[in-house]
């Protein structure tokens, strides 16, 4: 397989550490709202990659933390904890909002066929492992106290900025007026915060109560569970400037050298051409498509229709689309499913291997669907059928689950289509006299069907 690792740009041939276990961190959600179609996005591009590894034959140890604590506003070390603002505003605690949200997330992303990574790791279950890495760096002489905290020193770090190609210098220049002048670089970030008596959330330790800066649970869970060096760290693109920075350099201030080896990052959904944001009305959640119409299975065939590092814009001419694409796939498959041709040995081969060409080569999922879209103008064939459910083992679009549609094209009525089935397989079974009787109950309807060398095809009478 071959991925584009933000850390080289450039397309690089995969090689775990291990040869048949993948070991792979996500960041997860900020659990104070309801995860909108941009978050989304970026855990479906995470499911696809781990669907592709597990494709390939290799087994995965992935982690995928919850941010349920510290997470304040933008990328600043000030300001209102999100969670925090979260419950003053709905009367509820903290943990009250965390475990109300990420309640919804998990059944967000199942509806989307997102599997959950192997570990969950939720930040408050891991303060004392964030302590731990905090006072290491302080000992290291990486980090310094500071009256509201402990920072992380940059100039400690010269290859701050590698991942986004950003020197310190040029984000100096782009930084806002720095309020806290105690600070020895205005890059500098907070590895752990001193609370406040009005801070809800805070815990003790070697510097008094406080709460851990936002970058530091990634690397204290990551390092615990996946150990010092691991395979694959996944995220949206909005975290490389600063949050990914901010994690290589903690990890790597503390290991003493490199510690993932490949950064893959997701590219932002639009809006109608423009930015997400809650005062304009346009982050749709999961149940608001729902209200609409739309199933959650069709936001993931409209996201898999866009390569991950594309921008993707949404709009509800894109997603409706989408459905109607699906509903014709899913209808075709069905007859797939029931049919009489077959496909001969070399074809599924040279399927398959556009197939695998195209997710092995950067998760190139819309080449992949193109590649089923060929499929299945094939005769009717069960092969094919067959062929659909292990490629949907990386499109994730239940395909095991499809039904009779509810009309063909707005013609044949599903109970047609039913019957038809059953009269394929009675035939199947050399059960003609079954077959039969099936073929008088479809005329009965008005249609009758036809065995030709494409498959069957019904006619309305
Ligand atoms: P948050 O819960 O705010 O930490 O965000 C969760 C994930 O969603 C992060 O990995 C972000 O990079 C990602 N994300 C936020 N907005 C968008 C967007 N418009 N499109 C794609 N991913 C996004
Ligand atoms: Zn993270």
């Amino acid at each position: 397989m071959k991925v584009y690792n933000t850390l080289t740009r450039k397309k690089e041939d995969f090689r775990p550490l291990a040869e048949k276990l993948v070991t792979m961190y996500s960041c997860g959600p900020t659990v104070y709202s309801y995860a909108h179609i941009g978050n989304l996005r970026t855990y479906i591009f995470m499911d696809l990659i781990r669907r592709v590894l597990r494709y390939d034959g290799y087994k995965i140890k992935g982690v995928m933390n919850i941010t349920d604590v510290g997470h304040l506003l933008a990328d600043a070390d000030d300001g209102e904890d999100k969670l925090q603002k979260a419950a003053r505003e709905q009367k509820k605690t903290p943990w009250e909002i965390a475990a109300f949200y990420s309640d919804v997330f998990f059944k967000d992303i199942a509806a989307l066929n997102i599997a959950k990574p192997e570990i969950i790791a939720k930040a408050t279950d891991h303060i004392p492992e964030m302590i731990d890495f905090v006072q290491a760096l302080l000992e290291k002489g990486y980090a310094y106290e500071i009256s509201d905290g402990i920072y992380f020193d940059i100039a400690k770090f010269p290859s701050y900025g590698k991942l986004s190609g950003q020197s310190v210098a040029e984000k100096e220049a782009g930084a806002r007026i720095e309020e806290n002048t105690e600070k020895r670089h205005p890059a500098d970030f907070a590895l752990w915060k001193k609370a406040d008596k009005n801070h809800i959330m805070q815990w003790e330790s070697p510097w008094g109560m406080g709460y851990p800066g936002w970058h530091i649970e990634c690397s204290a869970m990551s390092k615990k569970y996946l150990g010092e060096v691991f395979d694959l760290h996944t995220g949206g693109i909005d975290a490389v400037p600063v949050h990914h920075e901010n994690e290589i350099a903690q990890n790597e201030a503390l290991a003493g050298k490199q510690t993932v080896n490949y950064w893959m990052h997701g590219e932002f959904m639009l809006v109608d051409g423009g930015k997400m944001s809650k005062s304009l009305g346009n982050t749709y959640t999961i149940a608001q498509l729902a209200e609409k119409g739309y199933d959650p299975l069709d936001f993931r065939f409209f996201c898999l229709n866009a390569h991950y590092r594309k921008k993707l814009n949404f709009t509800f001419e894109g997603l409706s689309a989408a459905k109607t694409s699906r509903e014709r796939l899913n209808a075709a498959l069905f007859k797939h499913k029931n049919g009489s041709s077959s496909l001969t040995a070399e074809k599924i081969a040279s399927y398959e291997k556009e197939f695998e060409d195209a997710i092995n080569d950067d998760l190139n999922i819309p080449l992949a669907l193109a590649v089923l879209f060929n499929l299945v103008k094939e005769p009717y064939s069960a092969d094919v059928y067959a062929l659909a459910l292990k490629f949907d083992k990386v499109f994730g679009l239940s395909f095991d689950k499809i039904t009779a549609p509810k009309t063909d094209n707005g013609e044949i009525p599903a109970e047609v289509l039913d019957l038809s089935a059953q009269r394929t397989q009675a035939k199947k079974e050399k059960n003609f006299a079954l077959a039969d009787e099936l073929r008088d109950k479809i005329a009965a309807l008005g249609y009758s069907v036809k065995d030709t060398r494409e498959g069957v095809v019904i006619v309305k009478l």
